[in-house]
């Protein structure tokens, strides 16, 4: 068997039905693999912030390792560490921190709130209680000015007291090896962890792709496009090609493997089987 940590990443399901068969269905499934923590995203500006917590909430209560996703969006220093303190009471020891994607209209003012502002608030406040984990950008994110300047916001967040970092997914392993390289050059010795996007809708995956800047390659569009109707033939192509993906991730040394999951189990669970990861 081979061995890797993995952690499984979730969105708040809409209402109490979606929330009860994440927890108890798709969440118990996944536990089999076993990943070492599920996470759970946090629309920017609060949008999800009952949802987040609560789903967070239920999480905890099955017994299960859960990291809430944070940013500050429009929400004022009271309201995080409000939040914060909801968290602490919770349990949780472990945050992903983001500048989130902000809701339309922000205009450049989406940059006050960044990243590294909201790891150098929660150090401030909770100095060493809470891990943080950062987004990195292997393909560079869709707001840099140049790879460069990508690298250094990366950087500042990292001098900000983030310990880990989790990728945006792509499919391309030599960006991941670049961007490591580039990470050793500027001495950002924090474990960068891929994130893993499994494929089981064509144009759900290029919609989405084209909104984060992920790429996906010519030569994998060509292999998907054609099953584009048949979603049943896509997931059989992208469970190859993702498991392909993270063999090679793997053999470069990754630190550890998180699954986009998108609310199911059942990509992450066949992708795990083909590595062998499974405990199960
Ligand atoms: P930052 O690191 O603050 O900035 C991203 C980039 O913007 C920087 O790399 C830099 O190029 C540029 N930038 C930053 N500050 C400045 C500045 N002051 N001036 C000029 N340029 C600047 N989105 C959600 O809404 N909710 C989630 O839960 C969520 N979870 C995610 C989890 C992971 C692992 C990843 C990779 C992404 C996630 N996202 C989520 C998406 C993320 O919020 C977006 O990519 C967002 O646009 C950037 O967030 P960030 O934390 O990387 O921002």
């Amino acid at each position: 068997m081979a061995n890797i940590e993995i952690s499984c990443e979730f969105f708040p399901p809409r209402d109490e039905k979606a929330t009860d068969s994440l927890v108890n269905n798709v969440a118990a499934r996944l536990a089999q693999l076993p990943p070492a923590y599920f996470s759970v995203t946090y629309g920017a500006g609060g949008s999800t912030r009952d949802g987040t917590r609560e789903t967070v909430r239920q999480l905890l209560a099955q017994g299960y390792t859960t990291s809430p996703h944070l940013s500050l969006g429009t929400d004022d220093e009271q309201t995080l560490y409000q939040l914060l303190a909801d968290y602490t009471d919770m349990g949780v020891t472990q945050i992903v921190a983001l500048r989130g994607d902000q809701p339309s209209g922000f205009g450049a003012n989406r940059f006050t709130n960044n990243a590294e502002r909201l790891v150098s608030l929660i150090r401030a406040h909770c100095g060493d209680q809470f891990k943080l984990i950062v987004a990195a950008y292997p393909e560079v994110h869709p707001d840099a000015k140049s790879a460069t300047s990508d690298l250094e916001f990366f950087q500042r967040k990292v001098d900000a007291g983030a310990d880990k970092a989790i990728t945006q997914y792509f499919y391309n392993v030599d960006a991941y090896e670049d961007f490591l390289e580039r990470c050793a050059q500027a001495r950002i010795d924090i474990p960068i962890v891929p994130g893993i996007m499994p494929i089981t809708g064509y144009e759900s995956l290029i919609r989405f792709s084209r909104g984060c800047g992920a790429e996906i390659p010519r030569w994998l569009d060509y292999k998907l496009q054609p099953f584009a109707d048949d979603d049943k033939a896509i997931a059989e192509i992208g469970d190859e090609v993702v498991t392909r993906l993270c063999e090679k991730l793997i053999a470069l040394g990754a630190p550890a493997l998180h699954f986009y999951t998108l609310n199911r189990w059942g990509a992450t669970t066949r992708i795990c089987q083909r590595l062998d990861l499974t405990a199960a």
